[in-house]
């Protein structure tokens, strides 16, 4: 979201992140996974999380510590379709997975192989 100042017209607010320009508001200057990537540059742990889409992909989605609970909390509310692993271990089991799916993606995750949905 790119905000130009046109004369005559008062400038709209910018909410997004000012690296990816992700539409957020009240987010702050930098997106989450923004964050993290910063933390993670200046040698800070992170929190590994994973997010599994009912298909088999998956996307990795490191979290500061203090935006851990956040993420947790928006995906349950407004993507509970995917499943998310923190740590390796399922923290949120999505719509249309099993428990033995999760079982099987903690064991790919500790293993480094990768995960088929067998449905
Ligand atoms: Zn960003």
């Amino acid at each position: 979201m790119r905000t130009l100042a046109i004369a005559g017209r008062r400038p709209r607010m910018r909410l997004g992140c000012e690296v990816c320009e992700e539409s957020l508001a009240a987010l702050g200057r930098r997106c989450a996974d923004h964050v993290a990537a910063e933390a993670e540059a200046r040698g800070e742990r992170t929190a590994s999380c994973v997010r599994f889409y009912p298909n088999g992909e998956f996307r990795r989605e490191p979290r500061v510590p203090a935006d851990l609970e956040t993420w947790l909390e928006y995906n349950r509310t407004f993507r509970p379709g995917n499943s998310l692993f923190v740590e390796g271990r399922c923290a949120q089991r999505g719509a249309g997975f099993t428990d033995e799916d999760c079982s099987d993606i903690e064991r790919a995750l500790a293993t480094g192989t990768p995960w088929t949905p067998r449905r």
